[in-house]
């Protein structure tokens, strides 16, 4: 997504979501509204020095030509490091800052897989969270920054921010316990007096930046002791849960394994390939689990998408019903492993495809069916190919390419939490699968060369 110049329009997009809202609740009040730039892209590698700062100084620009203002609403993801800026949403805060003043209200939505560093926290007089992962309550933390952003311009209240760090790293699907309780906790100490907002930043994991980790926030109305007791409260609830808090994985065999021993019965096992989730960077072509479902000679199992442009290429050219031999994945590098060589056949081809996601459609781009074993939707492997990376949101992956999922044992997608809101109503069960890949759930074994502080579970206790 680049959009520039206030042309985001009204339908939401992706991460366009809340300036959609904001917009029209600011309408609403007569207030006028200036929009700037709202880029979105796909993480991979580090974002190019180039590239960061040019979008951040339009940005810049366009706020410039819109002063004096009464106060800048952001909606960052909050994770991003460009090359020489290890915390970029920090540093795009700062300049807000030092181009508003002291005195304008800064508000922000940031993803929970944010990293809430203290140049943010000095930036921004108030940030709100998202509290669900999956992701399904931006639209609510969206109205809430609104609610504060009102209260506080009207002199009602005054946010004051407090941070606690857990000194944890992880992933905590919301789904399930402890992490249900959490997020309920927080929403009763939000109706506290004097409690304006309470969040927990997760934090990414895969982010090798110095202030990687998990954090509460807690927004006061000027009362930053309590704010601190209550970030400190909570914080030692997460750290004491952290060892029920992280899903279960499986390994590949294992999983497999699960789903070979029962009957069929209409409803299929979701396995996800957590290590290869295009939303965490990585490339959304990895082999592993496939490997080893063909090895095995196993059937009743599709995959979709896996990210192969020049397969998908291919396909397009050969058209439905064509049979060759072909070569899909594993092609960005050794965390994708090996290529698969089979024979396919192509079952079906549709450009421009797309999901559901949070509330909005996700773009899947051009989709080739194609069946690499098996002769029968019965005891088939099939799998999707695109030449769009993106993780697989929801059952409508499967279905955008004529594939009714219901008809398989097992579907593999390549996702670590966010397709579990679609695929839970279909799912016979969910297994979180610890296949290699560049997004290892294996918080101990991530290459940092960044982090020098001591972080669980890379140490079993950071804070002596
Ligand atoms: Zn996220």
């Amino acid at each position: 997504m680049l959009v520039r110049g206030g042309k985001h329009g009204d339908k939401p997009s992706l991460f366009g979501l809340p300036l959609v809202i904001w917009r029209e609740r600011a309408k609403a009040l007569q207030w006028e509204v200036i929009e700037g730039l709202a880029a979105f892209a796909t993480p991979a590698g580090d974002t190019t020095r180039g590239t960061y700062e040019a979008l951040r100084d339009e940005i810049l620009a366009d706020l410039r030509a819109a002063m004096p203002v009464d106060a800048v609403l952001l909606n960052l993801h909050g994770a991003m490091i460009a090359d020489g800026y290890p915390d970029a949403e920090g540093d795009l805060l700062a300049q807000v800052r030092e181009l508003v003043g002291p005195d304008v209200l800064i508000a922000c939505e940031l993803d929970l897989h944010c990293h809430l560093t203290g140049l943010k926290v000095a930036s921004a007089d108030l940030m709100v969270i998202f509290k669900e992962y999956p992701h399904v309550d931006v639209a609510e933390r969206a109205q809430e920054v609104f609610d504060l952003v009102v209260r506080t311009l009207a002199g009602e209240v005054h946010p004051v921010m407090s941070v606690h760090d857990c000194g944890m790293l992880g992933v905590y699907p919301t789904t399930r316990e402890p992490m249900i309780s959490i997020v309920a906790r927080m929403q009763a100490l939000e109706k506290e007096p004097g409690v304006l907002s309470v969040s927990l930043a997760h934090g990414f994991p895969w982010g090798d930046t110095p202030e990687v980790g998990t954090r509460v926030l807690v927004v006061t109305d000027r009362d930053e002791q309590k704010g601190l007791d209550i970030a400190r409260d909570l914080g030692q609830q997460v750290w004491d849960s952290r060892f029920a808090i992280v899903p279960p994985f499986v390994g590949i065999d294992e999983a497999l394994d699960h789903v070979m021993a029962q009957a069929p019965d209409g409803r299929p096992f979701v396995l996800a390939d957590t290590a290869d989730n295009p939303g965490i960077g990585s490339p959304g072509d990895s082999t592993f689990m496939l490997h080893r479902v063909l090895e095995r000679g196993l059937g009743g199992i599709a995959l979709s998408p896996l990210w192969d442009p020049v397969a998908t290429a291919v396909a397009f050219d050969a058209g439905v019903g064509a049979r060759f031999a072909m070569r899909i994945g594993g092609k960005l590098g050794p965390a994708s492993g090996d290529p698969i060589d089979v024979q396919i056949e192509v079952k079906a081809l549709v450009q421009r495809a797309r999901q559901p996601f949070g509330g909005t459609m996700a773009s899947l781009g051009d989709l080739a069916w194609l069946r690499i074993a098996g002769d029968s939707d019965d005891n088939a492997v099939d799998v999707v190919v695109n030449n769009y990376r993106v993780q697989s949101f929801h059952p409508d992956c499967f279905r955008a390419a004529g594939i009714d999922p219901s008809r398989y044992r097992a579907l593999i997608v390549k996702s670590t939490q966010h397709f579990h809101a679609g695929f839970a109503p279909i799912a016979r069960e969910i297994l979180y699968v610890s296949a290699p890949g560049s997004a290892s759930m294996d918080m101990t074994g991530l290459p940092y060369r960044n982090v020098t502080r001591a972080l669980w579970p890379r140490v079993s206790d950071p804070h002596q």
